[in-house]
C-alpha cells in the first residue's frame, strides 16, 4: 500500500493516517527554562528499552500508523540507537519519520575537530529513512537562545553545520518553542501593568512580536536553514489541570515564559499569520494558516470552539511515555492511559462527534494536521457540518485551500528536498514586496473582555 492510497482509505472510515509520538527518553542535557525535564531537575530519569520501541513500532505499523516522532528529552544522546530505531522504522513500512535536536552537538563549533564529528553524525542520519529533522532556536537573539539552552556558542555551530547536513541531503527544519524570549528583552519584559488599558497594551504586544517573529525568521534565513516549524506555547495551567488535563509530557509546563492568556494568544497568533505570510516564499513554513486562524477562533470572545476542528489526539495520534512505555491520547491528558501500544486496539476506538473532540491545548504536532484534514474528513463524515461552517466562516476554505497549494509547493516539507524557491515564489505577498507592516486592527467592543495576564 502505497503512502497516498493509505491517507485516502483512512480518510474514508473517518480517520486520519496514524502519527505516534515515543518519547524515547527524557534524559536532557540542556537547561530550558519553560520544560520540566532540563538537565536541573531532579526527577528519576527513564529510556525506554530499544526492543520495546522496535515493538512499539511493530503495533504503530500494523495498525495503519504512518508518521512516527522520536522526540525527548534529547533523542540525539544516544545517536546509533536512534538511527538503528529510524531504521528499523523504515524496514516497518512508516513512511514519516521525524527527530531532532537541541543542538549540543553543535555547541563548541571552535573546538578542532568540528566539522568531522558533524559530518560524522550526518552522514549517520543521511544513511537512515528518516524525513524530517529539526534543530531547536527558542529566540531571534542569539545569546538569549543559548542561555536558555545552557550551550554557548550553538548558534554559530549551527550555521557551520548545516551546509554540511544540506551537502548530505537533509533539510533541517528550525524549530521554534514561541516564548515570552523570543524577541529577546523586548519581549521578555513586556507587562501589562506598564499600559493604561488592554487596547494600548494589545497593540504594544502585537507590534513587539511581529518584529520579534521577523527577526526569528530572518535569523533562521540567515543561518541557512530552508525549513521551520513552530511550536505554539506549550503551557498548561492549574486551571486547565481542573477541566482535566494533567501532562504526561514534561515538556508541557506551567512556566510564565511559554504562558499567554487567552487574549494574548488570539494578538500573538495574529501577528504570527502576519509574519509567516511575509516569509514564507524564503522559507518552508509548517504552521498551516488555516490552524492559525482557528486558534484566534477559539480564543476569541466567543470562544467558538465549534469553528475548529476537533483535534485528532486519542483518536488517530498518540502519545508514548518514557516513564512508563505506555501509550496516552497527547502530553497533556496523561489521565487517560492506555497501556502498551500493542494492547491497543486503535482502530476501534470511538471517534468523537465533531462537538466532543478535544480541543483542550495547542499542541501543534496535533493541532496542525487534525486542522489541515479536517475539511477532507467532514466531505465524508458531517457534509452538511462543513457547508454550515463555511457559510459561517467564508474565508476558512480559501485559507485551507491556500495552505494545501502551499504544502505543495513545499512537496510536503520532505526535509530531504531542497525548497523549489521558483514554487514558493509565488506565494510572496503583496506586503512583503513592498515592505510594509502588518499593523493589528483591534475590534474594541470585540476585545474588550478581562485580561488575565499570567
Ligand atoms: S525543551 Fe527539549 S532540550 Fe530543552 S530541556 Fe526540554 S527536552 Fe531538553
Ligand atoms: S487538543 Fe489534542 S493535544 Fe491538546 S489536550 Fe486535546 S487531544 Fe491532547
Amino acid at each position: 500500500m502505497n503512502a497516498l492510497s493509505g491517507v485516502f482509505r483512512s480518510i474514508l472510515n473517518n480517520r486520519i493516517p496514524g502519527q505516534v509520538v515515543i518519547q524515547i527518553t527524557d534524559r536532557c542535557n540542556a537547561r530550558c527554562p519553560q520544560c520540566g525535564m532540563r538537565a536541573t531537575e531532579s526527577f528519576a530519569r527513564s529510556t525506554l528499552e530499544t526492543d520495546t520501541i522496535k515493538r512499539m513500532i511493530d503495533a504503530a505499523a500494523c495498525r495503519g500508523v504512518q508518521a512516527i516522532s522520536f522526540t525527548g528529552g534529547e533523542p540525539l544522546l544516544d545517536l546509533p540507537r536512534l538511527v538503528e530505531l529510524i531504521r528499523y522504522a523504515g524496514g516497518a513500512g512508516i513512511p514519516f519519520i521525524r527527530t531532532g535536536t537541541n543542538g549540543f552537538m553543535l555547541a563548541h563549533h571552535e573546538k578542532k575537530g568540528f566539522e568531522d564529528r558533524v559530518s560524522r553524525m550526518v552522514d549517520q542520519l543521511a544513511d537512515s529513512p528518516l524525513r524530517n529533522f529539526w534543530i531547536s532556536l527558542d529566540s531571534a537573539v542569539d545569546p538569549v537562545h543559548e542561555a536558555m539552552r545552557g550551550f554557548p556558542g550553538v548558534v554559530a555551530g549551527i550555521a557551520r553545520a548545516l551546509p554540511i547536513f544540506h551537502r548530505a541531503g537533509i533539510y533541517p527544519a528550525v524549530n521554534l518553542g514561541i516564548n515570552r524570549n523570543v524577541g529577546g528583552d523586548a519581549t521578555r519584559w513586556l507587562n501589562r501593568n506598564d499600559f493604561g488599558s488592554d487596547r494600548a497594551y494589545l497593540e504594544r504586544f502585537y507590534s513587539l512580536y511581529v518584529s520579534a517573529f521577523e527577526r526569528f525568521y530572518q535569523r533562521a534565513i540567515d543561518l541557512g536553514f530552508t525549513m521551520a516549524n513552530t511550536c505554539y506555547p506549550m503551557s498548561i495551567d492549574a486551571a486547565e489541570c481542573e477541566q482535566g488535563l494533567s501532562a504526561v509530557y514534561a515538556a508541557t509546563t506551567v512556566a510564565k515564559i511559554v504562558r499567554f492568556s487567552p487574549m494574548e494568544k488570539q494578538v500573538l497568533f495574529r501577528a504570527l499569520i502576519a509574519v509567516i505570510r511575509r516569509f514564507r516564499s524564503r522559507i518552508r513554513i509548517f504552521s498551516p494558516l488555516c490552524s492559525l486562524e482557528a486558534l484566534i477562533r477559539q480564543y476569541g470572545p466567543e470562544h467558538s470552539e465549534q469553528s475548529t476542528y476537533g483535534c485528532r489526539g486519542g483518536v488517530d495520534f498518540f502519545f508514548v511515555n518514557a516513564a512508563d512505555g505506555h501509550t496516552y491520547p497527547c502530553g497533556y491528558r496523561g489521565h487517560e492511559d492506555h497501556g502498551p501500544l500493542w494492547d491497543m486496539r486503535i482502530g476501534r476506538l470511538n471517534v468523537p462527534a465533531e462537538a466532543d473532540a478535544c480541543r483542550q491545548c495547542d499542541w501543534e504536532c496535533f493541532r496542525d494536521p487534525s486542522e489541515l484534514f479536517g475539511p477532507l474528513l467532514a466531505v465524508f463524515s458531517n457534509p452538511l457540518g462543513l457547508v454550515r461552517r463555511l457559510a459561517d466562516e467564508p474565508g476558512a476554505l480559501a485559507t485551507w485551500a491556500g495552505d494545501l497549494s502551499y504544502y505543495m509547493a513545499c512537496g510536503f516539507f520532505n526535509g530531504r528536498r531542497p525548497p523549489d524557491l521558483i514554487k514558493l515564489n509565488r506565494f510572496s505577498s503583496n506586503a512583503a514586496k513592498a515592505g510594509s507592516r502588518p499593523s493589528l486592527i483591534l475590534d474594541h467592543n470585540r476585545f474588550n473582555q478581562k485580561l488575565s495576564i499570567p
